[in-house]
């Protein structure tokens, strides 16, 4: 009998090459994603360099950080964002690179795409520019965010040189009560485990809560893993998984689909397999949650206080005080009233059509008012085509909402949505460091898309459950 083992493990001994001296494995990369932000100097240096790309089919692009979401009529008004797109369109058709760009129907966040395109299967190894790839381990992939010269790397080679990571095994016990969300899980989690937590670690995502997830609700799990420190973040792919491939134009067809499937089952954790660390979670702990702080750890239940400083370690005090003075929050005070100016629905954490569908859900009850900003941003052209079947976003405009064209919008502000000065936002993006929604002083408050839709109708942070 062959050793137990997990997934992680199976995925990364199938697509290793060979041990390279230091240590380090080279890694065959199945899926290489690319957009216009980190790719640029990649394929500048494969120029200098005189290479070509090794497996252009292997590689995909899309348009996405810098797409404006009010109008996406070329030429784009700021042109270093024109720049970006003329350079990944030259730099695709040199290379032979299939580029899913607005006249395609299939443009949208680099993280939504993948998945809704069939491209993310179980088992590969997927790669790409940007940090939140963690996402797509949602079908039990190993994915993983990389860096400029490592892009360069995949062009050139397919390959990576990567240090092994040890595997952590997260369980989720139980079942979540109404209101509560995949966010919140991973807010909880993150909390939890911290910011650090998972360096060096690859996180397997397991229980009953997480193995009754949709596969969108597992995408916002694993997106987020990278916020906990880990770079790889996977679910077991199971029947859920399957489903959801079956019939996607990039997924295998017919015969070929019968014959993946066996492989995607085999590839799955054995039920003895031996993990480096096990952490156990119960579903009925985590409540919905928003971040108070500077990082996406600094979090709580909506029905708790803001920590005081005398409530947390004294080595984490620096950071409590730092993040409570730039968000000008009181330690001890409820989170929940906290007063908000911008509500931001999207990102490739929460721009899915569940995210929205729910996010109508809470909006058919009431109207934002006038002071507050609110925008949903889908995730992709096929969500927004799939909302507006639904009617969704009429009913987002009845309630006063803005109802924009896909891409990465306020998640980064790349883009003309940015916040302004102070302004506070209740965000279903991922990120709350400082300046992040591209006001240097601008404050970001993370939660689900449903909870962001509630403190758009109150113009506070609210509990969501209080509305459903
Ligand atoms: S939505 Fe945000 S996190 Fe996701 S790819 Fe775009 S900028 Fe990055």
């Amino acid at each position: 009998m062959p050793p137990a083992k997990s997934l992680f493990d199976k995925v990364w001994d199938a697509h290793a090459v060979r041990e390279l001296p230091g240590g380090q494995t080279q890694l065959f990369i199945g899926l290489h994603l690319i957009h216009e932000v980190t790719s640029p100097q990649a394929f500048a240096m494969l120029r200098d360099m005189k290479l070509r790309v090794r497996f252009p089919r292997l590689t995909f692009a899309t348009v996405d950080h810098i797409i404006p979401t009010e109008s996406q009529r070329r030429p784009f008004q700021d042109s270093l964002a024109e720049e970006m797109l003329v350079h990944l369109e030259r730099n695709c058709r040199e290379h032979g690179i299939r580029f899913f760009d607005a006249a395609s129907g299939r443009q949208g966040i680099v993280h939504v795409i993948g998945p809704e395109l069939g491209l993310t299967q179980p088992g590969m190894t997927v790669a790409c520019g940007d940090s939140h790839t963690s996402t797509h381990g949602a079908f039990g992939a190993v994915a993983f965010g990389i860096g400029t010269s490592q892009v360069r790397d995949v062009l050139a080679t397919q390959c990576l040189a990567l240090d092994r990571p040890r595997v952590r095994r997260i369980e989720v016990g139980g079942k979540l009560g109404g209101g509560v969300y995949a966010k919140d899980v991973i807010l909880h989690i993150i909390r939890r485990l911290g910011v650090n937590g998972g360096v060096g670690f690859a996180y397997e995502y397991a229980g009953p809560v997480i193995e009754a997830f949709s596969m969108e609700e597992r995408l916002t799990l694993c997106n987020m893993t990278i916020e906990g420190g880990a770079r790889v973040g996977y679910v077991n792919p199971d029947d859920i998984t399957y489903a959801w491939l079956r019939g996607r134009e990039y997924a295998p067809q017919g015969a070929a689909f019968e014959r993946a499937l066996a492989w995607w089952r085999a590839i799955a954790s054995d039920a003895d397999a031996r993990y480096d660390d096990v952490v156990r979670l119960e579903g009925r702990d985590i409540q919905p949650t928003v971040t108070w702080g500077i990082n996406p750890g600094q979090a709580c239940g909506v029905s708790e206080p803001i920590p005081r400083l005398a409530d947390v370690p004294a080595q984490a005090r620096p950071q409590v005080a730092e993040a409570l003075a730039f968000m000008g929050l009181v330690g001890g005070a409820p989170i929940a009233g906290t007063k908000i100016d911008v509500a931001f629905i999207g990102s490739c954490t929460n721009g899915r059509i569940s995210d929205l569908r729910e996010a109508a859900r809470v909006a058919r009850a009431g109207r934002v008012p006038a002071r507050v900003r609110a925008l949903v941003v889908p995730g992709s052209q096929a969500v927004a085509r799939q909302a507006e079947a639904e009617g969704l976003p009429e009913v987002f405009r009845a309630a006063g909402f803005d109802w924009r064209e896909p891409g990465c919008s306020m998640c980064l502000a790349m883009n003309p949505d940015k916040l302004v000065g102070r302004e506070v936002c209740a965000s279903s993006s991922n990120r709350n460091f400082k300046g992040r929604q591209g006001s240097p002083t601008g404050r970001t408050l993370l939660m689900s898309p449903a909870m962001v839709a509630a403190a758009a109708l109150r113009g506070e942070v609210v509990d969501v459950r209080e509305i459903l």
